[in-house]
């Protein structure tokens, strides 16, 4: 989409501290960490949000997902633990209306979420 940042950033037309590609997924880290690791993880087709996602994307998703916990291991998160996140819509906290999957850790996490 023209005026989809994270598109832009998928398609290395801005700049992000991207610490995994593929043919189909980016993931950078966060411009505004919520915690010591804050990474988004995006596939580079632009979706709104997974409200968009039907089954002929389920692959697509899950592989995201499996991204997240290369990265998480990359990141020397994996023994204790982190937390993966699709903020959605209004109610879920959506601010960027791209699909992207929020990996953090490096800190406790709180539960229930704000
Ligand atoms: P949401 O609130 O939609 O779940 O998450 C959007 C996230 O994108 C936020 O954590 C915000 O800090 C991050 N973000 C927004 N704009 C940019 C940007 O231009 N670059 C990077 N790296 N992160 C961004
Ligand atoms: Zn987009």
């Amino acid at each position: 989409m023209a005026d989809c940042i994270f598109c832009k950033i998928g398609a290395h037309q801005i700049q992000a501290m991207v610490v995994y590609e593929d043919n189909e997924i980016l993931a950078f880290r966060d411009i505004n960490p919520q915690a010591p690791v804050h990474i988004l993880v995006i596939p580079k087709k632009h979706y709104d949000s997974i409200n968009e996602f039907c089954d002929t994307d389920a692959q697509l998703l899950g592989r995201l997902v499996v991204a997240g916990t290369k990265i998480a291991r990359q990141e020397k998160l994996a023994e204790r633990g982190y937390r993966l996140v699709l903020n959605t819509g209004v109610d879920g906290g959506q601010s960027v209306a791209h699909v992207h999957l929020h990996l953090m850790g490096g800190r406790s996490m709180h539960w229930p979420p704000g």
